[in-house]
């Protein structure tokens, strides 16, 4: 079933050159961009945005390393991406992540791991309404 997922390149990805890389592998895997931008999140806005994750004990430093810098947002629409997309970066964990994920090749610690991908369908339709409107998702 075609579906929609919010991806996002993170500071440490835009800082180490990173953008280039990522989408091209959306691209080769088939996955479309129907909507992207690049921004400056707000500590305020990096902690909105990572809500469900406040109280843990990586929350601060998360919202921190989100606003750090700026990130590229975007919306990928193909059947099944939000699975598909969480396979392209592999476990949150680098370490852990499979062979060849973004993860893997170019995460450099736990927290700075080059990528998000939303992990349900409830939780892309508020990431995706969190940074764009219906002007800007352009569809396919
Ligand atoms: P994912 O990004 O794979 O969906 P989570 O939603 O669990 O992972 O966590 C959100 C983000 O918070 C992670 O991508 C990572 O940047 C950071 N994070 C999660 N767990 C830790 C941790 N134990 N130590 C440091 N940072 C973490
Ligand atoms: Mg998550």
């Amino acid at each position: 079933m075609k579906e929609r997922t919010l991806s996002i390149i993170k500071p440490d990805g835009i800082a180490r050159g990173l953008i280039g890389e990522v989408i091209k592998r959306f691209e080769q895997a088939g996955l479309k961009i129907v909507a992207m931008k690049m921004v400056r999140m707000s500590k305020e806005q990096a902690k909105e945005f990572y809500a469900v994750h406040k109280g843990r004990s990586y929350f601060e430093g998360l919202t921190d390393f989100m606003s750090s810098g700026p990130s590229v947002v975007m919306v990928l629409e193909a059947d099944d991406v939000i699975a598909r997309n969480r396979e392209l970066m592999g476990a949150t964990n680098y370490e852990e992540a499979a062979e060849g994920t973004i993860r893997r090749e170019f995460a450099t610690n736990e927290r700075r791991n080059v990528v998000h991908g939303s992990d349900s369908p409830e939780t892309a339709e508020f990431e995706i309404d969190y940074f764009f409107n219906a002007v800007e998702l352009v569809g396919t």
